[in-house]
């Protein structure tokens, strides 16, 4: 499974660009980690370069490909491009991300590439099919090359990265085993804490909220977990972060979510939510790219889990 929010099969992505009969193939690194309080990504490039670049050149070999893209975040460019452009070789090139939020969705990314402006394509076709220029192209995430490099060399130790952050009292990026459910993780890096809490997983903005008894959970894909002090957090001011986070850094490109953030966002101010339901069903079903389909996640959650109860204890 790879380590992005998409959770797609690693090896069926790659069989599929391998068995794609094309002229050029490429393969992409998406290292643009733009959502609030996530870091693994950044974590990873600064303490484990080589074993990125290695997994790149992995796939590059096996699928035949021609060249590689390390796509990376703004802020971690301007940091981190000096120690890794020397590593990365001929075949691989830094490319700095443009654009918000959504110029990390796995299309964007490919527009960026080929020069043109961060904007998401009509999905299908992917880009392992039609991907850079048109030709089969692989993008993985920054931790899912180190991990193919690890497996490589018969170092894997079926571990992951994990990110804390919120009001947790142990804030960082941890490496325990995959099979680890968010209970087991908190406890183990001293997070679980003495007061009432509520937690967002996988990612701090379009990220799924989480009460204390749903932690036996294990996590998939993006392994984000932000805790947020129940006390001291104002719901609604949570969901302006989010929706304001969300409405600078999506594209405008489609209305069910230009326009569907924008209602949330009223309703947020008048606290009112009688129709959300049907405005997120809209947008998850209508919105041409992730963000807008995955944007009604945090706020569906936080409404059924929080809200009603802080009512409750009104
Ligand atoms: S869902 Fe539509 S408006 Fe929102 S980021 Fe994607 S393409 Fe742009």
């Amino acid at each position: 499974m790879g380590r992005s929010g998409s959770m797609f099969p690693v090896s069926e992505k790659w069989k599929m660009v391998r068995d794609k009969e094309a002229e050029r193939k490429y393969v992409v690194c998406n290292a643009s980690e733009g959502e609030i309080d996530t870091f693994k990504d950044y974590f990873v490039l600064k303490n484990f370069p080589h074993e990125v670049v290695e997994g790149m050149n992995i796939a590059l070999s096996t699928l035949g490909a021609e060249k590689g893209y390390i796509y990376l975040n703004k802020n971690y460019f301007r940091e981190i491009n000096e120690k890794l452009s020397p590593m990365v070789g001929e075949d691989i090139e830094v490319v700095e991300k443009r654009g918000g939020y959504v110029g990390g969705e796995e299309t964007s990314v490919i527009e960026v590439i080929e020069g043109h402006s961060p904007e998401p394509r009509i999905k299908p076709p992917f880009p392992s099919c039609s991907g850079l220029w048109g030709f089969p192209t692989l993008v993985n995430n920054v931790e899912t090359f180190c991990a193919v490099s690890r497996i490589s060399k018969g170092s894997y130790q079926k571990k992951r990265f994990y990110s804390i952050a919120g009001s947790a009292p142990n804030k960082g990026v941890y490496e325990l085993p995959e099979s680890m459910t968010i209970e087991e993780v908190l406890r183990e890096t001293g997070n679980l804490p003495d007061f009432d809490y509520f937690l967002q997983v996988g990612g701090g903005a379009c990220g799924e909220v989480m009460l204390p008894e749903e932690t036996g959970r294990v996590l998939q894909g993006l392994a984000s977990i932000i805790m947020y002090d129940r006390e001291e957090t104002d719901p609604y001011l949570l969901m302006k972060r989010w929706v304001s986070f969300l409405l600078e850094g999506n594209c405008d490109k489609c209305t069910p979510c230009r326009e569907g953030l924008f209602r949330i966002m009223e309703m947020i101010k008048k606290g009112n939510f009688e129709d959300v339901e049907d405005m997120f069903l809209v947008m998850e079903k209508t919105s041409l790219c992730p963000l807008g389909r995955v944007a009604v996640t945090p706020f569906r959650s936080l409404l059924e889990k929080i809200i009603p109860r802080n009512g409750d204890n009104d």
